[in-house]
C-alpha cells in the first residue's frame, strides 16, 4: 500500500541514496533525488515536496544553507536533517536553520523511517475544529494560522507548537509536555529546542504585532494567553 507522499532526498552519498531510494520506495513514498543543495532547491521549486530528507555535508552550499533557502523560498514541508556530527550544538544549528528533526549518521533505515513517518503523520494529521486564542486563530485541517487577518508563515514545527499551546490556552505548560506534544522523538533533557522554537514563534506571532501572548512562566515553562497588548 502506498502513501504517495512526495519525499525529496538531498544527499550526495551514492550508496546511502540507493538504500533510501529503495527502502522509502518500498514503503510507498514517491521519492525524488537531488545530489546537491542547489539541485534540491530547483526540484522543490518545480514541485513543493511534502517531506525533505536533507544531508548537512553536500558539495556546493551545505545542508544548513539549503534548509534556510528552502524556508526562505516558502517551502514548509517537514525537514529531517542528516549529519555525521553528533554534538548538541550541531543539532541546534540544524534546528535553527529551519529543520524539524535531526538524525546522526550512522543510523538504521528503521530509525530514519520512523522519523519520516512521525514528521509526515503529524503534518497530515487532521482534526477539524478551528482554534482561537484572543486574536490568534488556527485551522488544524488546513494547517493555516492567523493573527487577526494576517496569515502567519510557520514551519511545520512552529505550527505544531502553536497548535499545542492553543489547545491549552491560559494554562502554564512545561517544556517536557511541549516536547512530548510537538517532538515525537525524545530529545535529551538538556536540549533547548523548545526555547529555540518559542523564540521563533514569538518572532512570528507576537513581535510583528506588538503583542506579548506567549509568556514565560518562571520555573514552569510557557503560557499562551488571549491578552493582546
Ligand atoms: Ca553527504
Amino acid at each position: 500500500m502506498g502513501t504517495g507522499i512526495d519525499l525529496l532526498i538531498i544527499e550526495d552519498e551514492v550508496r546511502l541514496v540507493g538504500v533510501l531510494l529503495r527502502g522509502l520506495g518500498e514503503e510507498g513514498f514517491a521519492v525524488r533525488i537531488a545530489r546537491t543543495g542547489e539541485a534540491g532547491l530547483a526540484q522543490a521549486a518545480e514541485k513543493d515536496p511534502q517531506v525533505v530528507v536533507l544531508d548537512v555535508g553536500l558539495p556546493g552550499i551545505d545542508g544548513f544553507e539549503t534548509c534556510r533557502r528552502l524556508r526562505d523560498a516558502g517551502h514548509w514541508a517537514p525537514i529531517l536533517m542528516l549529519s555525521a556530527q553528533a554534538t548538541v550544538e550541531d543539532r541546534v544549528h540544524g534546528l535553527e536553520s529551519g529543520a524539524d528533526d535531526y538524525l546522526t549518521k550512522p543510523f538504521s533505515f528503521a530509525e530514519l523511517l520512523a522519523r519520516v513517518r512521525a514528521l509526515t503523520r503529524r503534518h497530515r494529521r487532521e482534526s477539524a475544529e478551528a482554534l482561537t486564542t484572543g486574536s490568534l486563530s488556527l485551522d488544524p485541517a488546513q494547517r493555516r494560522a492567523w493573527r487577526g487577518t494576517a496569515e502567519l508563515k510557520l514551519s511545520a514545527r512552529e505550527f505544531d507548537l502553536l497548535e499545542a499551546l492553543m489547545r491549552r490556552p491560559g494554562h502554564a505548560v512545561s517544556r517536557d509536555w511541549l516536547l512530548e506534544q510537538v517532538w515525537d522523538i525524545a530529545y535529551e533533557q538538556r536540549s533547548n529546542v523548545v526555547d529555540v522554537y518559542v523564540r521563533y514563534l514569538r518572532a512570528k506571532i507576537d513581535e510583528p504585532f506588538g503583542t506579548n501572548s506567549l509568556q514565560t512562566v518562571r520555573g514552569v515553562g510557557y503560557r499562551l494567553t488571549a491578552e493582546s497588548g
